[in-house]
């Protein structure tokens, strides 16, 4: 056995969460070990953010050939070269790819393993076959794609999100088991290069958002030729020649739906086995490693950050538990995990973004509240870009307080930023009333929603009042 690598950080996975950990300690100066199983980037990178959104890019210049009527621009069909497609999906992960590379961590001073590692004791992780001691340990392994309990599934096969951009072959039906942001981002995207596409949702599509922005989403995909099915229970899986067969159950009737291809989406446990959790007394459930506010688990000298610590599952929630990290382990400074600040957006055209609160969240906490809404077509560049179909509602306290925001319509994940902002510094209303946003930009609908809030100010009485005696003064 080699002598025990002594440290001061051991991050424990190599996506979004561990490398930000990695990166940021190694440049204050410290001692890190950093091991990987897998690839290094993790899913982000790999088979999450990254291809997916690649993958969209390329689909929206296949549907917008179709889609210029509107403009005085005749529809083409577009040509579809699937392999070509995904050729362009990963030659994105490959640019992106060197920012996470072994060489890159290396160079910054980091011991880089590829291995996997299991915790031996309260303070020791062995990984091929090398001891590490650590003051700190971080585990960032991530999740793995959930698999239901569907007959047959197994034996039958199926894509994952991890498995999917290796496919070079256009789905002729691609049948998709789940309707959160994995299944209708992937959906989209392949109905518009060209595949026929049936999602099959056990409960609501897109459940975890607004019902009412939601539904812009879903009736959109539902125009653009996606057939969703909500409620439905997905009864078995078998194969068929080069394709599958899936029974279902919906409104009491059973079907079969041929498909060339099947996606599971049914969202993702964290990655927790063969850690050796036990052994080193870190607590952990089905939801992942139980963490307090700092990230810390019930081993003190061990933190867990992004998918395995349970809570949101998002790269922008895996760099945000980073920071916490870096500011306690290394500064010992006081954090608090705040996930009811952390935005998110489903890419789907047109996109859907969330921040702070829900409206119903809003409405259980708080009681009586004020909700603004406005429609993209009130807004001139949404006219000119013909992209008047989307919705941004803003929930306030009483006294203003902006609680949360959703926004469905195009660039909603841009557009949801300054909603963010004023979740996380619990700014007012007025804050936003009161910024001046360049024209003609789509920008200016969240100044129009903000100003509503004192649509009714020139009836109120005390108002009239005061003009009239200000009039009165002269
Ligand atoms: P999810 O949990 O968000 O959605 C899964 C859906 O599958 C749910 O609607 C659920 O009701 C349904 N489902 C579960 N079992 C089923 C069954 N047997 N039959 C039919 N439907 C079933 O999971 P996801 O879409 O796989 O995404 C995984 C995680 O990654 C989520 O936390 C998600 O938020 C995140 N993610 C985020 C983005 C983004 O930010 N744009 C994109 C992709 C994924």
């Amino acid at each position: 056995m080699p002598t025990p690598i002594e440290c001061d950080i051991c991050v424990i996975g190599a996506g979004s969460a561990g490398l930000s950990v990695a990166a940021a300690a190694a440049q204050f100066g410290e001692k890190v070990v950093l091991i990987e199983k897998g690839i290094m980037g993790g899913d982000c990178l790999n088979h999450g953010c990254v291809p997916s959104k690649a993958l969209i890019a390329a689909a929206r210049h296949a549907h917008d050939m179709g889609s210029g009527v509107t403009f005085g621009i005749a529809a083409a069909t577009p040509q579809v070269d699937y392999a070509a497609v995904m050729a362009h999906v990963h030659s994105v992960i490959a640019a992106i790819a060197p920012i996470d590379s072994q060489e890159r961590f290396e160079g910054l001073g980091v011991t880089v393993i590829r291995a996997a590692a299991r915790f031996t004791s309260a303070s020791e992780v062995e990984a091929g076959g090398q001891t590490i001691r650590a003051r700190r340990f971080v585990i960032a392994t991530g999740s793995t794609p959930a698999a239901p309990p569907i007959g047959g599934l197994a034996e039958a096969g199926y894509l994952t999100n991890e498995t999917l951009f290796d496919n070079r072959q256009l789905p002729g039906h691609l049948v998709i088991i789940g309707g959160g942001p994995i299944g209708l981002e992937m959906a989209q995207a392949h109905r518009r290069l060209g595949s026929k596409v049936t999602v099959l949702e056990a409960l609501t599509p897109l459940a975890k958002d607004d019902p009412e922005l939601a539904a812009v989403v879903l009736e959109r995909l539902a125009g653009e030729g996606v057939e969703i099915i909500a409620g439905a229970r997905v009864d078995r899986v078998a194969r068929a020649g080069e394709g599958v067969t899936v029974d279902i159950t919906h409104d009491g009737a059973q079907r079969s739906i041929e498909g060339t291809h099947l996606l599971v989406a049914v969202g993702r446990h964290p990655t927790v086995d063969g850690l050796g959790l036990e052994a080193a007394g870190i607590a952990h459930d089905r939801q992942g490693i139980t963490v307090d506010k700092a990230m810390r688990t019930s081993n003190r000298k061990v933190y867990a950050i992004g998918d395995v610590a349970g809570g949101l599952q998002f790269t922008h929630v895996a760099g945000y538990h980073a920071g916490l990290v870096i500011r306690n382990a290394l500064f010992r400074l006081p954090v608090t995990n705040r996930p009811e600040i952390m935005p998110w957006v489903t890419f789907t055209d047109p996109e859907l973004a969330h921040a702070g609160l829900s409206e119903a969240d809003a409405r259980r906490r708080h009681g009586n509240v004020r909700v603004l809404k406005a429609s993209f077509a009130e807004s001139d560049r949404a006219q000119a870009e013909r992209a008047t179909d989307g919705l941004i509602k803003v929930i306030t306290d009483r006294r203003g307080r902006i609680l949360g925001a959703g926004i469905v319509g195009a660039s909603a994940g841009e557009l949801i930023q300054p909603w963010s902002l004023a979740v996380s510094q619990e700014l007012n209303i007025r804050a936003m009333a009161d910024s001046v946003v360049a024209y003609p930009t789509l920008a200016e609908i969240s100044r129009k929603v903000a100003v509503s809030y004192y649509a009714d100010y020139p009836a109120k009485p005390w108002v009239r009042r005061l003009i009239g005696w200000l009039q009165w003064l002269g």
